[in-house]
């Protein structure tokens, strides 16, 4: 959002098509990178003077088995076009991201986690097997039995070794289409961490909003929001709450004001005074009135909160925004999350946006997970001070390095590359290149993500 390149954009319809691309790409030596919904936020689908395939058009439902819940894709197809497709025959993908928007090939290229990652993984955990189109031209399938070693490079692989054509993709059994959430409020961020903790395995789903402007005794305070799948004796009528129809985010704020204008609302208090009242007032709403409440809510409504305000990202116009999120062993998450909040309030770039989240491990290649905690900040991009901007990621960066974490790329713009790599202890890295030399030798497949997180 905060970065840009101008390329060439291809919209292909088949997995043919496809291949011509890459073909015609490689004769004329221009650069591809693939692209799904374009949600990344940093620069993960761009490549400077290439070729953008957008797969936005291959969205197609290829098989689905509403006993078994299993379900084959095209890489276009969105969380969103997914879960209305499965949702009435009681099926919810196990794991969803704050928006329906991304691409079930991009959420596998970034192995996306959800707020149950904790309890269900990555996507990735739950792809029985996918079609892999290699730099070549050929057409592989993998699987954890086949391949498994190419299947767990490509997924979390951001693109890099080929693209996915088709997913198959394991769906969760759903009794209801409604949750039950609670809301609970945390003073500062030991507590905020604890209370996460304690909740992770009584809560399907459970996620933190940190208020990142405040120090002393209340940096790091914060909301908790828990939420579980209600069963069908819970639900008056599952019917209609497993109908999507039902699920559709209320079109208003409060009754009145048009989701559409929700952003204008928002944009005059897009700077520190103004998102240092708001964060306030949430604050303040959250830990008296709102404090321990229980609620029912729609699956589509609890899962995608950001989808609330269409066009949310021009509040950040002109700059955009970047954000940096860093994944710490749970033992040193309050220590090195501390020290992320205070370097941002020393340099006078306090988050608008942070949110927390528990992690477990998993056995990707390029994996992000660890056991512990996530902390996500948003930034917006002020030109004036934008390097300044990038210097303070560096800092934020630099203890989680030391402690032992990981970074996501797919929320990534500025992580210097250098950072990136030393994340990595075990010849991740170098294992990850070999694959890439041995499947793209001419190197037809870039990003500048790829470009600047693996130094090649
Ligand atoms: C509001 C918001 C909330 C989000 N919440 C979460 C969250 O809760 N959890 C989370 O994990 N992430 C989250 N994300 C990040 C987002 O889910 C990931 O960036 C995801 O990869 C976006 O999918 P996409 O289809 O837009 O992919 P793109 O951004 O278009 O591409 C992502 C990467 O995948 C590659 N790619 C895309 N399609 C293919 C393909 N078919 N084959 C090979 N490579 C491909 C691209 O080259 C690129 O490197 C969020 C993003 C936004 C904007």
């Amino acid at each position: 959002m905060a970065v840009g390149a101008a390329g060439y954009r291809y919209r292909p319809e088949t997995v043919d098509r496809i291949s011509e691309i890459l073909g015609a790409a490689r004769t004329a030596g221009v650069p591809v990178v693939a692209r799904g919904s374009g949600c990344s936020y940093g620069d993960a689908a761009l490549v400077p003077e290439g070729l953008v395939l957008d797969l936005s058009k291959m969205r197609r439902l290829l098989a689905w088995d509403p006993a078994s819940g299993i379900v084959d894709v095209e890489p276009g197809m969105t969380v969103e076009q997914l879960w209305r497709h499965t949702l009435g025959d009681g099926w919810w993908p196990p794991i969803v991201t704050g928006t329906m928007e991304p691409s079930i090939g991009g959420c596998l290229s970034m192995n996306v986690h959800g707020k149950n990652n904790w309890v269900r993984g990555t996507m990735g955990d739950h792809c029985l097997e996918l079609d892999l189109l290699t730099p070549d031209g050929g057409l592989r399938t993998l699987s954890r039995d086949t391949e498994p070693e190419l299947f767990h490079a490509v997924i979390g692989g951001f693109g890099q070794l080929g693209l996915v054509t088709r997913a198959r993709l394991q769906l969760k059994r759903v009794h209801s289409g409604l949750t039950e959430a609670k809301a609970v409020a945390a003073p500062d961020l030991g507590s905020l961490l604890q209370r996460l903790d304690d909740a992770k395995d009584d809560w399907e789903y459970v996620i933190g909003w940190v208020d990142a402007f405040p120090g002393g005794g209340k940096l790091g305070r914060g909301l908790l929001h828990f939420a579980r799948h209600l069963e069908a004796d819970e639900d008056p009528d599952p019917g209609a709450s497993l109908n999507p129809a039902n699920q559709d985010l209320p079109g208003t704020l409060f009754g009145v004001v048009p989701k559409t204008m929700m952003w204008r609302m928002i944009k005059p208090f897009t700077n520190n005074l103004g998102m240092r009242a708001i964060n306030l007032a949430k604050i303040f709403h959250g830990s008296t009135i709102a404090d321990g409440a229980v609620y029912r809510q729609s699956l589509a409504a609890f899962s995608f909160l950001l989808d609330y305000v269409p066009d949310w990202k021009k509040i950040y116009l002109p700059g955009g925004l970047i954000q940096h999120q860093s994944f710490v062993p749970a033992a040193e998450a309050e220590r090195v999350f501390s020290r992320q909040l205070e370097i941002c309030r020393r340099r006078g770039m306090p988050s608008y946006l942070g949110v927390l989240k528990r992690h477990r491990p998993d056995d990707f290649l390029l994996t992000h997970g660890v056991d512990g905690f996530s902390l996500a900040l948003d930034f917006p991009v002020v030109e004036a001070r934008r390097d300044e901007l990038w210097t303070m990621v560096r800092e934020l960066a630099d203890p989680v390095v030391a402690a032992g974490g990981r970074f996501y790329p797919a929320k990534d713009a500025a992580l210097p590359g250098e950072l990136y790599r030393a994340s990595f202890r075990n010849g991740e890295i170098e294992a990850f290149c070999g694959l890439k030399r041995r499947l793209d030798p001419d190197g037809l497949l870039r990003s500048s993500l790829a470009t600047r997180l693996l130094g090649e």
